[in-house]
């Protein structure tokens, strides 16, 4: 008979799992917290304006494909590459950067500042792909049963690699480049890990060549919400039901096996199996009430930023904006230090724009533009009064109406904020953190909340919170991981 399998939380991790276990004919059912489907991976429609909540672009496309193969299914949405990847824009210079792939165009915009940028970044580069290559496949594709079992899998990595475990990301920038243009814009990266440069082990500037090299930087036709929307339908036609707005609260386990999950109504969900896409830390402390998961030793733990994010829609086309925009200010080191600890670093905001409809045309009535704005700002631990939302956000559009030489601020049809509160709030995420644990050395591999569960032998978890790490290719191949483990225990049972 077929094992059945209860999945904790629609997001892209639950949804993955859910379509390769049904794929392979268990019987899976989805209970969702929220009313749809796609956790941080989101959409707003309001005022006649679409807005994706959250990621606004992905790398690494092939997982994707692989993910498709692995299904049997044609990939359920159409995605395209950007180029240039982003532009960025200091507040001390109008001028501002395109972040093309083609090395030698790119460098032409650095001809005053960095002499031999060329070179210097094809050597770069080249170091970053070496690294790229001796450790992705063998170290993120992987389980681990053990912290002995990493261990031994680390020492696998070429050992020309090992100095570059003992710097940060801007220590390793800085060894091939000189200005603060170039030093600054090439550690920006580390931002979409949610932490700083200066507290980012060097090994994640593999990320560089991720960007530039091997794959690039990659939108979904029509918005991201696209991916959760195709996946969704893929869903439907091998019968999983998606139960929404329900949330697990409790569970009632026997013999090392959970029997059920309890939801906010005392309804008890059972199964042979259950899936865990909820915050894996977060859930073994709340609703599994483990001591070493409680709120206050999860403090202790390092964290990725709390995101205040806002959707503007503005009646009036902004041609001179890019697709992805960072705008930066004049105190990078000063800004790092205190981003994610001293609310102070919000009277001079570095942010981010996306224009989704500069690509997506369908997302604003004609005419006018959606536009999403992410600016990275301290969890609930260090700010947990947002009284002041409106303040921060007004302070980032004027700000940003000088950067682009246009007055917005009368412009705005819609306006929509999300402070760390409501991140929170919203998927679980502790304190509002909206990538989940950091990526430090100790909160990694085998040292991240595990995807299989300590005590009860018939729970398993996948997401970002769990291996290898975050992002939209990292749930995905979080997903093949928790599957592969699901399998070696059905084999059992
Ligand atoms: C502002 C922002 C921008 C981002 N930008 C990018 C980007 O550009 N590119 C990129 O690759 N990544 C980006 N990310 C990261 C990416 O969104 C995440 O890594 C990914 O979506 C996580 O997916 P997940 O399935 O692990 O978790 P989630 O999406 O959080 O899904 C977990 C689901 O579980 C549900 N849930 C929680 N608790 C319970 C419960 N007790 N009972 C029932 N359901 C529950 C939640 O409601 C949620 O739907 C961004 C994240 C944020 C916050």
């Amino acid at each position: 008979m077929a094992k059945s399998v209860i999945i904790v939380g629609a997001g892209l991790g639950g949804l993955a799992t859910a379509l390769r276990l049904a794929k392979k004919g268990y019987k899976v059912e989805i209970i969702e917290k929220n009313g749809n489907a796609g956790g941080r991976v989101n959409r707003l429609k309001k005022d006649g304006f679409t807005f994706d909540t959250g990621p606004s672009f992905f790398s690494m496309s092939y997982e994707f494909k692989e993910f498709a193969k692995d299904c049997n299914i044609q990939l359920p949405f159409k995605y395209f590459e950007l180029d240039p990847l982003y532009t960025v824009n200091f507040r001390r210079s109008p001028k501002t950067y395109y972040l093309y792939k083609d090395i030698s165009r790119l460098a032409e915009q650095f001809r005053d500042t960095e002499p031999d940028f060329e070179d210097k970044m094809r050597r770069y580069l080249r170091k970053s792909g070496r690294l790229f290559h001796d450790t992705v496949d063998v170290v993120i594709k992987s389980n681990y049963d053990s912290v002995l079992h990493y261990l031994l899998t680390l020492m696998k990595v070429n050992p020309v690699h090992l100095p570059v475990m003992f710097r940060n990301f801007w220590q390793q920038v800085s060894r091939y480049f000189k200005s603060e243009d170039a030093v600054q814009i090439l550690s920006l990266v580390a931002f979409f890990l949610g932490r700083t440069p200066f507290d980012t082990s060097s090994v994640y500037t593999l990320l560089s060549y991720t960007e530039f090299m091997h794959d690039g930087y990659f939108n979904v036709e029509g918005g991201m919400y696209k991916i959760i929307e195709g996946i969704v339908d893929e869903l439907k036609k091998e019968n999983v039901k998606i139960t929404y707005n329900t949330e697990i609260k409790d569970f009632s386990a026997t013999d090392g096996r959970v029997e059920s999950v309890v939801d906010q109504h005392n309804r008890e969900w059972r199964a042979d199996i259950i899936v865990i896409n909820a915050d894996a830390a977060v859930f073994r402390g709340q609703v599994f009430r483990r001591p070493e998961f409680s709120a206050e030793r999860l403090d202790r733990k390092s964290w990725t930023m709390g995101p205040l994010t806002m959707y503007l829609g503005i009646r009036s086309k902004l041609h001179m904006v890019n697709h992805h925009n960072y705008y930066l200010g004049d105190n990078f080191r000063e800004y790092a230090d205190k981003v994610f600890r001293s609310p102070d670093s919000l009277q001079k905001p570095y942010y981010y724009v996306n224009v989704l409809s500069g690509q997506n045309p369908d997302c604003a009535p004609e005419g006018a533009e959606s536009l999403f704005f992410v600016c990275p700002v301290p969890d609930l631990r260090f700010k947990s009064d947002w009284s002041d939302r409106d303040q921060v956000v007004d302070s980032i559009i004027d700000d940003f109406s000088v950067r682009i030489g246009k007055d917005i601020r009368p412009l705005i049809v819609s306006r929509t904020v999300y402070t760390p509160v409501d991140w929170q709030d919203q998927f679980n995420l502790h304190r509002g953190s909206g990538l989940g644990l950091a990526h430090d050395m100790l909160q990694i591999g085998a040292f991240r909340p595990k995807n299989y569960d300590e005590l009860f032998k018939n729970v398993f978890y996948v997401g970002a919170s769990t291996i290898p790490g975050t992002g939209l290719p990292m749930v995905i191949i979080s997903s093949k991981l928790a599957f592969r483990r699901i399998e070696e225990y059905s084999a059992k049972i």
